[in-house]
């Protein structure tokens, strides 16, 4: 696969029809470039195959097939292709329909989805490297070179590999393709792909008998009898024998046995060397999994019998539309009611996608699936390297993996025979990418994807996204209920610490309520576990210097530095930014430097003076790095070495244990009182989710808010689990004041080095769209609550458009167009226009 194949030229050109490829190039502009097919590449090339060719003067890109057809280019003469470097595509049309749908409705180039969607191990770049092929001995050949030729063959003995820049300085030419088919052509040299050789399969090691020895006891017995003296190569031929027991069935023998099993079995390596320097055993590689193998253990869960309505429900709902969205309290039983689904639409030969919001709800569903669907099931996690990905990539295309769980970009996948989408915890704003382009909606984007391949959608949440419950209240979706939790546990009851109440009382030890220690000291007499959410991390959010106000800022961003106490530094939660802390203030020279507001490491700080008895874990982005951290403490805290967990919302999603009896709840007011239309919908759904995590089996749970503002309306529908109530009060808002889902909303962003540029352009992109679109259509523009990030100055304006009159493919090709022109002008050209639609 990784090398390029010739083709045999074909003798009679008389017939054959000149086609063209528009093909998709890794580039940001926004539009295919069409080539040339040459002749002899007529057969083999495909929609979705990768090709190289030729961009600009020198520079050679891999690009992917986006369509065929018989226009040559009105304004230039198309340039050949050069080369198909897939035999069959590695995108299939429906996945490039999506691709281009992606494009359009998120307002970024095709290159840039393409991009994203595929691993980079399959991925399109212009770093291919020419090498000698191993086949080729020019002592032997009779074939004749030219000079050129020569010249790249003598310096492809002394270095393994030349790329196309390296070898146009060679030979002191620009176009080099020609020098390069050629040689192609006779196979003497062979194109290799750099980044197609960063998939690397994995292999292991095995060992077995040679072919003459392995015909049974006749050719062994006079082996035995040689190794006599030789007890230690005696003893691995027995391990071999014992584990592979030949002599009964031979055919076990090619398969041989893993390498190491010798080693751990304490039997010498150097003798195993020696066995395989005489020919009785030999070495192989064999192409393995990185998946584990995973034995289907689980046995079925019976659904219970209102399970079983709702799973009813949903089928009946299948019927007659394609999306159904299950409300289903937490702990009701919505992953089993998945697995049970999943299992029927398997069964119907039909593949199944299931996705989850990022990396903190995979690993105990990820366990769960995976007892059920064992190796049929392909994981596609943000985590992995690229060759795992690669792997799912190919597991999807071969079959391997008719069922995926995955987060976001598993909608990229080449599935080609979806039968059913599950959108778990479809509420969750990580459905949402934020940086770079595309700007997608997980959600949305699988709700076009299952369109495109007639599959059914299940949108699950205990806590639907206001979008999504509006669409199933007006009948676009149907709507599946489930309003009791599995068995006998019950929802958490409420208990709000009036902050300000017990700061007159001062009952409040480091920032704890007395009700909230209460609470945990209680948990932790009975045996119990807590989760303390805190949707902040670092130990304090600024530093100020009590004598003259000053705050340590980011150089790069305009906002205050994070002190994190554990690393005695202050860091930027948006570039990265970090520096010691300081000792006296920069300003006025003034020691006296205090901390304010809290984090989760300052939280764990003071519960570890408060409750010394209990262990203490801290979840957050700072303590989940490395790959495995986060399934580490996933796992410790269910296995109960862990009494309570503090956490960012990493500790809200959809996570499952069993002694889990108190959540105690920080800064209630902060998330209120975020500046965005969602805060209250955010807010509803973060606080529902994390009590979601009490009381889930017998025991019940218990949930303590702490809030400065005990009368806010919104914490008597949070109380009371009440959703209708609460949707019905947020939906009227949201059509007072034009808010999705009444309107669609197109964030700008402008970006820039230069403050006064930035403004400049932002201003003028504003009055060019009041002009095409109407002045009440564009808010703005205005700085953003940061308007500096990683030393580039933004301007930011909404763009709001009615569902019902606007045409809005017309509107978005106004804006890209607009865009564009306007950063073709002089004093505009350094400024970067960033749209983002349905911003979240
Ligand atoms: P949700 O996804 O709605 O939050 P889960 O599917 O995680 O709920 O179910 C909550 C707990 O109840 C899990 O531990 C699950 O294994 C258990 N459970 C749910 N339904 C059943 C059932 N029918 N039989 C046995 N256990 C169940
Ligand atoms: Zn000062
Ligand atoms: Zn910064």
């Amino acid at each position: 696969m990784s090398t390029l194949s010739t083709h045999p030229i074909q003798q009679d050109f008389l017939e054959k029809e000149t086609i063209f490829a528009d093909v998709i190039l890794p580039i940001p502009i926004p539009k295919l470039f069409t080539y040339r097919v040459p002749f002899e590449l007529n057969e083999c090339i495909k929609i979705g195959s990768r090709v190289i060719v030729q961009f600009g003067k020198r520079k050679i890109l891999t690009g992917i097939v986006g369509n065929l057809h018989h226009s040559a280019p009105e304004k230039y003469t198309a340039k050949y292709i050069l080369e198909v470097l897939d035999e069959s595509p590695i995108v299939s049309q429906s996945q490039l329909r999506l691709f281009f749908w992606m494009a359009e409705y998120y307002m970024c180039t095709i290159g840039e989805v393409i991009n994203i969607a595929i691993p980079s191990g399959l991925k399109l770049s212009s770093e291919s490297k020419i090498q000698l092929n191993p086949h080729f001995n020019p002592e032997e050949t009779a074939l004749e070179f030219s000079d050129r030729e020569y010249i790249i063959l003598a310096a492809l003995k002394n270095q393994d590999t030349l790329s196309y820049q390296e070898i146009s300085d060679l030979l002191g030419i620009k176009n080099i393709y020609v020098v390069l088919k050629s040689l192609v052509f006779k196979e003497a040299v062979l194109i290799i792909e750099e980044l197609k050789e960063r998939y690397k399969p994995k292999v292991e090691k095995r060992i077995r008998l040679t072919q003459p020895l392995a015909v049974g006891s006749s050719a062994l017995e006079p082996l035995f009898e040689q190794l006599q003296n030789k007890p230690k190569q005696e003893a691995i031929l027995l391990k071999y024998l014992q584990e592979v027991p030949i002599f009964q069935k031979p055919e076990l023998n090619p398969l041989g046995i893993k390498k190491n099993v010798f080693r751990e079995t304490g039997l010498s390596g150097s003798s195993l060397k020696t066995l395989i320097k005489h020919g009785v055993l030999e070495e192989f590689e064999r192409v393995i999994s990185r998946f584990p193998e995973i034995p289907v253990s689980g046995a079925a869960i019976k659904l219970t019998e209102a399970q079983l309505k709702v799973k009813e429900e949903v089928l009946t709902i299948f019927e007659q539309k394609n999306v159904a969205l299950l409300h289903g309290i937490t702990g009701s039983g919505k992953t089993e009611i998945y697995i049970n689904l999943i299992r029927e639409v398997l069964a119907g030969g039909h593949q199944v996608l299931y996705l989850l919001p990022e990396i903190a709800l995979t690993t105990q569903i990820v366990g769960r699936l995976q007892k059920v669907f064992g190796d049929k099931m392909g994981v596609y996690h943000s985590r992995f390297s690229d060759n795992e990905r690669v792997e799912v990539w190919r597991g999807v295309l071969s079959g391997k993996f008719p069922f995926v769980v995955g987060v976001r970009s598993s909608v990229f996948l080449p599935f080609d025979n979806l039968g059913l989408i599950i959108i778990d915890e479809e509420h969750e704003p990580s459905y949402k990418q934020f940086e770079p382009a595309p700007r997608y909606h997980a959600r949305d984007t699988a709700l076009v994807l299952a369109q495109l391949q007639h599959a059914k959608v299940l949108l699950g949440s205990a806590t639907p996204s206001i979008e999504s419950y509006y669409n199933a209240d007006t009948g676009k979706y149907g709507l599946v209920k489930l309003q009791a939790r599995y068995g006998s546990a019950q929802l958490p009851g409420f208990q709000i610490s009036d902050m300000v109440k017990e700061r007159q009382k001062k009952t409040i030890k480091g920032e704890f309520s007395g009700q909230l220690l209460e609470a945990l000291n209680k948990a932790l007499e009975n045996q119990q576990q807590a989760i303390i959410f805190q949707n902040r991390r670092g130990y304090s959010p600024q530093i100020v210097c009590q004598d003259c106000d000053w705050v340590p800022k980011c150089t790069n961003c305009a906002v205050s530095l994070t002190y994190h106490q554990y690393k005695q530094e202050l860091s930027c939660h948006y570039c990265g930014y970090r520096e010691p802390l300081p000792v006296t203030c920069d300003l006025c020279g003034s020691h006296r430097l205090k901390t304010v507001g809290i984090g989760t490491e300052q939280l764990e700080e003071s519960l570890s003076l408060l409750l010394p008895q209990a262990r203490i874990q801290r979840m957050d982005l700072d303590t989940t790095r490395s790959k495995y951290s986060y399934e580490n403490i996933i796992s410790n805290f269910e296995d109960h070495h862990i009494d309570i967990l503090v956490g960012t919302q990493m500790v809200s999603k959809g996570l499952d244990f069993d002694h889990v009896s108190l959540v105690g709840i920080f800064d209630l007011d902060r998330m209120l009182h975020f500046p965005d239309f969602r805060s209250y919908e955010r807010t509803f759904q973060l606080v529902t989710q994390v009590s979601g995590r009490a009381g889930r089996k017998a025991h019940p749970g218990k949930v303590v808010v702490q809030t400065k503002n005990t009368t806010l309306p919104i914490l008597n529908k949070i109380i009371r689990h009440d959703y209708e109530r609460f949707y019905a009060e947020e939906i009227k808002e949201r059509n007072q004041h034009a808010y999705p889902p009444f309107v669609r909303l197109i964030k700008v962003t402008v970006k820039d080095k230069d403050q006064e540029i930035c403004e400049k352009t932002a201003r003028h992109y504003a009055s060019l769209l009041r002009a095409r679109l109407s002045g009440r259509r564009v808010l703005g523009p205005e700085p953003p609550l940061i308007n500096k990030i990683r030393n580039e100055y933004l301007m930011e304006m909404l763009v709001k458009l009615e569902r019902a009159k606007v045409d809005l493919k017309s509107v978005k090709g106004i804006m890209t167009k607009e865009a564009l022109l306007l950063t073709h002008d002089k004093p505009f050209k350094s400024a970067k226009i960033v749209f983002d639609v349905d911003p979240y």
